[in-house]
Order: structure tokens, then sequence, then C-alpha cells
């Protein structure tokens, strides 16, 4: 396995860390104050050409693998993680999903926008009722007349990021009779459809600056054109942009491991305690060097899902073992470097405190800790734990 970067990959890197640098850093504590990023930064994204990675030139995309998307996520990552989720759940849920299973009209209509950052997707599947059990969703989706006729559909959805920003939501509802994942079926919803109303929720540990939203639908009338993919195929389309997804959510995590690891040797070569900088303390190094080693071991397991769906290789269960990793990992990271600010560490001024509020989600969403152990157990063992 070569692990070196080709030039374009270096190169977007490189593009991605001046934008986070010159564009994020500087704000994000700011907007997390404030409980919103500055929208400005969702059309930057599509200006650099961030929104349409992976996504064909020709529906408005701007090419490139997905190890290069992992590298802008890093850092974006790195930079706040309100601003990479936008990026995680507009472009990787939903464009892809467009992409992968959508109608020519479907793709010609929103790919062009989503990519330029002129509009926003989000990614409406966990209900009040069914988080990890995905499956057992109950929003509903009826025909209004017999095949090719207008669905309605009615039901919640819950802790759904980019909700009140977003232009279309990616629904998921149950349109057959079976239970579980086989009645289910995909549509793209406008948000301004009559009957959908959104309602943020605030009061959040982390992740602030980003909107999560309730979505409810009541007797929300759309065409069939709306439907992805063929009726009952909802749970695949789901499942195959989450499995993605978790390596957007780990790249994520890689950035803010990268960014506990920079603040962390930037402040213990600084503050000086008993004589010297805390940096020449042992145990200061231990947690440096356990932030390192986390860093490392996320991003290579994070490239790896990125190697694999590149060279078309299978990758599900790769991208739960990075998921996993790289979302606790953040959280040990972020906790580690909060240890070496001290009592500086707990206060806003300094940035560890929010990295550390922001970890947390990572180890809930796009399944938590225990599914994706689940996940990795059956891999393993043919057997289902569920
Ligand atoms: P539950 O499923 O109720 O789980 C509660 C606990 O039980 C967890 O510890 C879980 O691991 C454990 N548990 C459940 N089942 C098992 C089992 N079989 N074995 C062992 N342990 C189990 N969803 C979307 O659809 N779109 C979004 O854009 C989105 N964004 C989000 C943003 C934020 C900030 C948050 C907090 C959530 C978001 N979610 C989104 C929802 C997220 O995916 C769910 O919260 C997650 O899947 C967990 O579901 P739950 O919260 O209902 O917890």
């Amino acid at each position: 396995m070569d692990l070196e970067l080709s030039q374009e990959q270096a190169a977007v890197r490189q593009l991605a860390k001046e934008f986070v640098d010159r564009e994020i850093v500087p704000h994000a504590a700011e907007w997390d104050r404030a409980e919103s990023i500055d929208r400005s930064v969702v059309k930057s994204l599509g200006d650099l050409g961030f929104l349409g990675l992976t996504i064909d030139e020709e529906y408005g995309g701007s090419g490139g693998d997905h190890l290069a998307y992992c590298l802008v996520t890093e850092e974006l990552g790195r930079g706040d993680s309100a601003v990479r989720g936008v990026l995680s759940v507009s472009l990787g849920l939903v464009a892809k999903s467009i992409a992968a299973w959508g109608s020519e009209e479907q793709k010609r209509r929103w790919l062009p926008a989503l990519c330029a950052g002129e509009a926003i997707g989000c990614f409406g599947l966990t209900e009040p009722g069914t988080g990890s059990d995905a499956a057992g969703l109950t929003t509903r989706a009826r025909r209004d007349g017999g095949d090719g006729g207008d669905w309605i559909i009615d039901g919640t959805k819950m802790f759904i990021t980019n909700g009140t920003w977003a232009d279309v939501v990616l629904l998921f509802a149950r349109t057959g009779t079976e239970p579980g994942h086989r009645g289910i079926t995909a549509f793209l919803v406008p948000t301004d459809t009559p009957g959908l109303t959104r309602r943020e929720i605030h009061g959040k540990l982390g992740l602030r600056g980003q909107a999560t939203a309730e979505l409810v639908l009541d007797g929300v009338r759309v065409p069939d054109d709306c439907r992805v993919a063929q009726e009952g195929k909802g749970f695949s389309v789901a499942m195959s942009a989450l499995a993605k997804g978790r390596m957007s959510v780990a790249a994520g995590c890689v950035g803010i491991a990268q960014a506990a690891l920079d603040a962390a040797v930037s402040y213990a070569t600084e503050r000086e305690q008993f004589g010297k900088p805390i940096a020449g303390h042992q145990l200061v190094q231990e947690l440096i060097s356990d932030i390192s080693v986390d860093v490392d071991a996320a991003r290579l397991l994070t490239w790896r899902v990125a190697d694999h769906i590149d060279r078309g290789l299978p990758f599900a269960t790769e991208s739960s073992v990075a998921k996993l990793y790289a979302s606790e990992a953040a959280v040990r990271a972020a906790n580690n470097a909060l240890q070496v600010f001290g009592g500086y560490g707990y206060i806003d001024e300094y940035p560890v405190g929010k990295l550390l509020r922001d970890a947390r989600v990572m180890t809930l969403y796009e399944g938590t800790s225990q599914i994706h152990k689940l996940l990795i157990g059956r891999s393993l063992t043919g057997v289902s734990a569920f």
C-alpha cells in the first residue's frame, strides 16, 4: 500500500489547510457561542470545489477520489466540526446518494446546486422512537391514486443535521406493509413543500454552530418523481449512504484529534511549572504521545476505507472499524489535550473544551459505538447479535 499522496491529493489538502486556517479557525469559538456558523462558509466550500468532491463534473462536481474527500474533511474537522458536518451531510449523505441512486432528472435538478453550495441537503432517517433501530421507522408515505400518483407523507424526523438550513431532505418513509427494512422507500422532498415544518433543537453539548432540527411532516404531498430508486429500496439507499458517511465522520474525528495534538504541543512548550515548560514533565509527554498515536491510528484506518472505495473493494466493515476507533480516539485525544491545559482547558478562551464537546457526539451518530461493535462482530462471526 502506497501511503504517499498524489500531487492532486496533496494540492487539495493544502488548499483546505489554508482555507481552514484563514476562514474557519479564527471564527470557530465565536460561531460556537453564537450557535451558528456564518452560512457564507457553505458557499465558499462550494466555490473551492469541496462540496463537489467525488461527484462527476457533468453534474457540477469537482471529481477527485475518496482519499481527497477524506483529506478535506479532516481539515474541516480540525477547524470546526460544525462546518465539517455540513459537508459530510450535504455532500456525503445527500449529493452522493443522488449521484448513486437518483434519476437523471434528480441529478440535474439537485447536484449542481448542492455542489456549488447554493443548496444544502439534509438526511432524514432518525425518528423520535427509532434511532439505532432505524429499520423500525414509522413515517408513512401512501399513494394518492394508483401507480405513478402523488405520495402523501406523515411522520416526524428527529436530530436532523442541517435541518432548518436545508433546501432538500433525503427522507426515508415506510411505503409497504412489510415490517423492518423491506417496506422503506427514499424520497427527495423540497423543504418548502406545504405541510413540512422544522424546529431547531437548541442546547446541544457540542456542534453548536450547526443547525440540528426536528422535521414534522403533516400531509406532505410530493409527486412520484421525488421517489429515489424503486419502492422498497429505501433502506439500501440509507445504508449505502451511511457506509461511506461513516468514513467521513471518521475523517472529521482525525481532524479533531489533530487539532487536540497541535494545541497540546503548543501549550505544553509555552506553559511553565516547577521551573520548566510542562512539556519537560514525563507525564505530560505521555498525554501528548497518547494523542499522537490516536491521530496516526485513526488516520490510517480512515485512509484504508478511502483506498478500498477507490479500488472498488468491500468497505462497510472497514468503515465501521474506522468510525468506531476514530470517534473514541477523538474523545480521548480532546480529553487528554484538556488535561495538558489544566484549568485553562476548562474555559472557552482555549479551543480544547470545544474539541471535547464536539467530539462526544461522534460516538453517537451514524451508528453508536455499540452498534458498530455489533456490525463488526456480525461480520467476523456471521452471527447477528442485534
Ligand atoms: P438509541 O438508539 O435509543 O440508543 C440509546 C443507547 O442504547 C445507546 O448507547 C445505544 O448504543 C444503545 N443501544 C441501542 N440498541 C442497542 C443494541 N442492540 N445493543 C447494544 N446497545 C444498544 N439522524 C439522522 O437521520 N440524520 C441526521 O442528520 C442526524 N444528525 C444528528 C446530529 C446530532 C447532533 C445527533 C445527536 C444525532 C443525529 N442523528 C441524525 C441521530 C443519530 O444518528 C442517533 O441519535 C443515533 O443513531 C442513536 O439513536 P438514538 O439517539 O435514538 O439512541
